[in-house]
C-alpha cells in the first residue's frame, strides 16, 4: 500500500492491489453495469453513463449532459427521467419473444398482453404505453375502480382486453358490462366466491352480460417474496370447489357461455422458472377441465410476475432471476400448448399481466449529493500526561504500524488487535462516564481507535480467510453521502421490502473510485439511507465512490425502479414528488422532452395534509407584527422572513442548492 494512501486516510479498494490505469471497463465491471444495463445502459470514453433508448443501435445521449441541459431547462434534482423509447422497446421485446415461442413451438393460439395499471399510474406512462401498445392490441388491467376508469378512458382499441381485477362491488360490474356495450372488452375476473352472485344480479338487472374470468388460487409450490400470493391463504382467486359451483351457479343463470377467460397470479418477481412451470402446468389442467364443463374459454391469462434482473447475475436470488424473457415466453406458450394438445382441446390465446418487466427500465431517478462526512482517522497529536486509556490505544497503534511493514502478516494478531482497540475505546467512554476522563481525552480515545482501523485496513491480506469482523472494519470507516432525495418517496421498496436497484456515479467513471460509501437521504428519519447495494447476486453494505470535488456536483443515478416506486412512495417529512421529464430520441443523437411534470412545491404538500399556506402565511404575518411592535424584529427583517416564506411555498420540498 503506498505511503500517500495512508496519508490521505483513504480506504483502499481491491482494484487498487494491481496497479493498471482505471478504466471505463473497470467501473462497468464494479457496479455490474455490463450485467444489468444491458443493451439500456453503458459508459462513453467521457466516463459518463451513455443511454441507448432504442436499445443496442438507435441512438445515444449522454445522460450526465442530459442532466445539464435539464437544470438549464429549471428542472433541477432530484430528477426523475423517463426514456419513452425504453418503454416502446420493451413492449416490443415481450411481443417479440411470445411471437417467436409461438412460430417455435407450433402454438395455435395468439398472444395478447396487457399492462397492470398498478404498476404505474402516471397518466403520461399509461398514455404511451396505450399509444404505443396499439399495434399489438395492447389492453390495461385494473385491480380497483379507480383505475378501472383510468383504463376505460385511455383503451379506444375495440380489440384490447380490460382485464378487471381486485374486490368489485355492484357499480364496479355494472360499469363493466355497460362498458362492453360502449365498444370495448372487459372482463370481469371473478376473484371472490361472492362475486358470481353480484355478477349474476347485475346481469340480470341490465340484461347484458360481461366477459367472465375465474382466477384460480393454485396450490403449485412458490417462493420469494411474493411465495403467499398462490396456496390455500392466498388472498385471492377461487379454490378447485369454489371454482366448480361458480361454474354450476354461471350455468343456472345462462351466463356460462361468457366464462372465456383462467387467471392466475402466483406473485411478483419470480425469481426460478420451475416456479413458474408448475403454476402452469397445474393452471393448464384447470383450463382443460373448465374447458370439459361446458364453458366456452379461449383465454388464458398467466397473470405477472416476470422477474427483472437488478444485479445481473442471472441467479435465483432476490434480486435477479434464473431465466430471460425469451425463457419464460418459451415456457408459458411450450407448457400450455402441450396441456391443450395432449387433451385435443384448442390452444388458448395468451394473455400476460407484466408490469415489472415492462416499466422498471425506463426510468431513471438522478440526485446529487450534497456532501459527505467521515470520522476521521488522523492521529492526534500526543500530549504530556496522557491517561493510561490512551497510552494503550497509542501502543496498539504502533504495534499495528510496525506489523504491517512486516513480509507476513498474521490474521490472528490483526484481530487481536482490534479487539484491543474496541476494548480500549470502551474503557474510555466507562471512565468518560464516571467523570474520570475529560471531553478532550475521550475524543482522542475515539480518534486513534478509527486510526487502528484504519492501520488495520491497510494490512488485511486481500482473501477470503479474515473474519466477518475485520471484513466489517471498512464500514466502520465508511463515508456518509448526504443525498438530495428521499428514499421514501423516489424507493420506497428499498426501505418496505429491501429491494437492491442498482445504483451508482452517472459520471467520473473513467476515474477509480476511491471511498466506500453509504447514502443518507434529507429525511430526518434513521431508515433514510441506502446501505444495501448490488453485487453480482450477493449484497454489499457499501458502495465504491468517488470523493468530491471543489465546486463539482457528483451525480448519481438510481436505475431500474420504473415500476411501483413512484405510487408506494410516500410524503415522509414532507418531500413530494420530484421534477420528471419524459424524453424520446428525435434522431440518433437528438431528443425532445415531451412533457414535463414539475416536482410538487412545498405548498401542495402543506394542502395535502389539509393545511392552508394562506392562512399560514397571514398567522406568519401577524406573528411579524407583534415582534416588530415588540421591537424584536426590525421591519426590514420581516419582509425578508415573509419573503422566505413566500419562496419556500412556490419551490419544491427539496434542496435547491
Ligand atoms: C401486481 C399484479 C400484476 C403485475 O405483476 P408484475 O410482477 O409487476 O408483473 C399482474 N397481475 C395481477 C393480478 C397483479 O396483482
Amino acid at each position: 500500500m503506498s505511503d500517500q494512501s495512508a496519508k490521505s486516510g483513504k480506504l483502499p479498494v481491491e482494484s487498487e492491489l494491481n496497479h493498471q490505469p482505471w478504466s471505463v471497463n473497470d467501473s462497468s465491471q464494479l457496479y455490474g453495469l455490463g450485467l444489468w444495463g444491458e443493451p439500456y445502459f453503458s459508459i462513453n470514453s467521457l466516463g459518463h453513463i451513455s443511454v441507448h433508448p432504442k436499445g443496442a443501435d438507435g441512438g445515444t445521449l449522454d445522460l450526465m449532459n442530459l442532466v445539464e441541459e435539464m437544470e438549464f431547462r429549471n428542472l433541477g434534482l432530484p430528477l426523475l427521467i423517463r426514456f419513452d423509447d425504453i418503454l416502446e422497446d420493451r413492449l416490443e421485446r415481450l411481443h417479440l419473444a411470445f411471437d417467436k415461442a409461438i412460430s417455435q413451438y407450433k402454438y395455435s393460439g395468439n398472444f395478447q398482453a396487457v399492462f397492470p395499471v398498478k404498476c404505474n399510474q402516471q397518466r403520461h406512462v399509461v398514455e404511451e404505453l396505450v399509444s404505443c401498445g396499439r399495434r399489438w392490441h395492447f389492453g390495461l388491467e385494473a385491480g380497483s375502480k379507480a383505475e378501472l376508469l383510468i383504463a376505460l378512458s385511455l383503451i379506444e382499441d375495440p380489440e384490447a382486453l380490460l382485464i378487471c381485477n381486485g374486490y368489485k362491488d355492484q357499480r364496479y360490474i355494472e360499469t363493466a358490462i355497460l362498458a362492453r356495450q360502449l365498444g370495448r372488452q372487459p372482463v370481469v375476473v371473478i376473484e371472490q366466491p361472492d362475486e358470481v352472485e353480484r355478477i349474476i344480479v347485475a346481469s340480470r338487472e341490465l340484461g347484458a352480460a360481461p366477459l367472465i374470468g375465474i382466477r384460480a388460487k393454485l396450490a403449485s409450490r412458490s417462493s420469494g417474496r411474493w411465495g403467499r400470493s398462490v396456496g390455500e391463504t392466498a388472498k385471492f382467486g377461487l379454490s378447485i370447489p369454489d371454482i366448480f359451483s361458480t361454474v354450476e351457479a354461471l350455468r343456472k343463470s345462462d351466463l356460462l357461455n361468457e366464462l372465456q377467460v383462467l387467471h392466475f397470479h402466483i406473485g411478483s418477481q419470480i425469481n426460478d422458472i420451475a416456479v413458474l412451470k408448475d403454476a402452469l402446468q397445474e393452471a393448464g389442467q384447470i383450463y382443460v377441465e373448465l374447458s370439459r364443463l361446458g364453458a366456452p374459454m379461449g383465454y388464458l391469462d398467466v397473470g405477472g410476475g416476470l422477474g427483472i434482473d437488478y444485479d445481473g447475475s442471472r441467479t435465483a436470488t432476490s434480486a435477479s432471476t434464473n431465466y430471460s424473457l425469451q425463457n419464460y415466453a418459451n415456457d408459458v406458450v411450450a407448457t400450455v400448448g402441450e396441456c391443450c394438445n395432449s387433451h385435443s382441446i384448442k390452444a388458448p390465446i395468451l394473455i400476460s399481466e407484466s408490469g415489472r418487466a415492462i416499466a422498471s427500465h425506463f426510468s431513471v431517478l438522478v440526485f446529487n449529493v450534497l456532501g459527505v462526512g467521515a470520522v476521521s482517522t488522523e492521529t492526534p497529536e500526543i500530549s504530556n500526561d496522557e491517561p493510561l486509556v490512551v497510552t494503550n490505544l497509542r501502543e496498539t497503534l504502533e504495534r499495528i504500524e510496525l506489523s504491517s511493514k512486516s513480509a507476513v502478516i498474521d490474521s490472528s494478531f490483526l484481530q487481536e488487535a482490534w479487539n484491543d482497540s474496541l476494548k480500549f475505546k470502551d474503557d474510555a467512554l466507562t471512565a468518560f462516564r464516571l467523570g474520570y476522563l475529560g471531553l478532550v481525552e475521550r475524543a482522542k480515545a475515539e480518534q486513534l481507535t478509527w486510526a487502528c482501523a484504519r492501520a488495520l485496513i491497510q494490512c488485511l491480506p486481500d482473501d477470503k480467510s479474515i473474519s466477518e469482523e475485520l471484513k466489517e472494519l471498512r464500514s466502520v470507516l465508511a463515508s456518509t453521502y448526504y443525498a438530495n432525495f428521499s428514499i421514501f418517496r423516489s424507493a420506497p421498496d428499498t426501505w418496505a421490502i429491501e429491494q437492491l436497484f442498482p445504483v451508482m456515479p452517472i459520471h467520473r467513471l473513467n476515474e477509480e473510485p476511491t471511498q466506500l460509501g453509504r447514502f443518507a437521504d434529507l429525511t430526518c428519519d434513521s431508515d433514510g439511507k441506502l446501505e444495501r447495494f448490488i453485487n453480482h447476486g450477493e449484497v454489499k453494505p457499501l458502495l465504491e465512490l468517488h470523493p468530491l470535488n471543489d465546486g463539482e456536483e457528483y451525480i448519481i443515478g438510481m436505475f431500474l425502479g420504473g415500476a411501483y416506486q413512484e405510487v408506494m412512495g410516500n410524503l415522509h417529512n414532507l418531500f413530494g414528488s420530484t421534477n420528471s421529464v419524459h424524453i424520446r430520441m428525435t434522431n440518433t443523437k437528438n431528443y425532445q422532452v415531451d412533457h414535463v411534470v414539475r416536482a410538487n412545491n412545498n405548498s401542495e404538500v402543506l394542502e395535502a395534509m389539509e393545511h392552508d399556506p394562506e392562512q399560514l402565511l397571514e398567522r406568519l404575518r401577524i406573528a411579524s407584527e407583534t415582534a416588530i411592535q415588540r421591537g424584536s424584529l426590525k421591519i426590514k427583517g420581516a419582509r425578508l422572513l415573509m419573503d422566505h416564506i413566500e419562496a419556500s411555498l412556490r419551490q419544491s420540498t427539496y434542496l435547491n442548492c
